[in-house]
C-alpha cells in the first residue's frame, strides 16, 4: 500500500491580527501551521500504513518554509516527503496548484490512495483535491469522516 498525502502550510489563525482585512492577513501572518484538516489525513494515512504495512508520502507545494509543515508530517511518521517549490509557483490559483501536484504525483509512480484535507483554512476553496483526481483521471470523494474499512486490490 502506497499513500500519498496532500499538506499544506497555512497561517495559523490563532494567531491573526484583527487590525487587518481579511486578504492582507493572508500574506503577513508569520507563524505558520499545517492546515489542519491535513492533519487528518496524515493521521489516516498512517493508520492505514500500520493496518496494511507500506509507505507513505507527503508533497506540498509552497515556500521554502513549508518544510515545517513536512517536518511534521515526517514526525508524525510519514515516510518521505517533497516540497515543490520555484519562485515561478507563485500566485498559483488552484488549477495550477493543482497541476503541480499532479506533476508530482505522477513522478513519485504508483500509489493506492491520495489523501488530502477537507479544505486549508486560508484559502478555503476545497477544489485543489478535486482538481487533481480529475488531471489524474481517478475518482474523487469528499468529506470522509472516517474510514473504516478498505480492501486494497
Ligand atoms: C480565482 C483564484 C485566484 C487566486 N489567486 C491567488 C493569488 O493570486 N495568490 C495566492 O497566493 N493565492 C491565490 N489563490 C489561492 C490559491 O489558489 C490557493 O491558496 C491554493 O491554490 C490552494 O487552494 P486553497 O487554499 O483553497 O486549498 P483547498 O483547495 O481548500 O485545499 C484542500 C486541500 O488540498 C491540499 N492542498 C491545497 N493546497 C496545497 C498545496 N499548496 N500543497 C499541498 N497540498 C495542498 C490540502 O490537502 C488541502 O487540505 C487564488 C484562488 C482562486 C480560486
Amino acid at each position: 500500500m502506497k499513500a500519498i498525502i496532500l499538506m499544506k502550510q497555512t497561517p495559523d489563525t490563532a494567531k491573526l491580527s484583527s487590525s487587518v482585512d481579511g486578504l492582507q492577513l493572508m500574506a503577513d501572518v508569520e507563524a505558520r501551521i499545517v492546515n489542519p484538516w491535513d492533519e487528518y489525513a496524515l493521521e489516516t494515512a498512517i493508520s492505514l500504513k500500520e493496518d496494511h504495512g507500506g509507505e507513505t508520502m507527503a508533497f506540498s507545494m509552497g515556500k521554502p518554509e513549508a518544510t515545517g509543515a513536512l517536518k511534521t508530517g515526517l514526525a508524525m511518521g510519514v515516510n518521505s516527503a517533497a516540497l515543490l517549490s520555484d519562485p515561478a509557483f507563485e500566485n498559483s490559483d488552484t488549477l495550477a496548484t493543482a497541476r503541480i501536484l499532479t506533476a508530482a504525483i505522477k513522478k513519485a509512480g504508483e500509489y493506492d490512495i491520495i489523501l488530502a484535507g477537507k479544505s486549508a483554512i486560508d484559502g478555503d476553496t476545497a477544489q485543489t483535491p478535486v482538481q487533481v483526481a480529475a488531471l489524474l483521471g481517478i475518482p474523487y470523494l469528499g468529506y470522509v469522516s472516517k474510514i473504516k474499512e478498505i480492501d486494497f486490490l
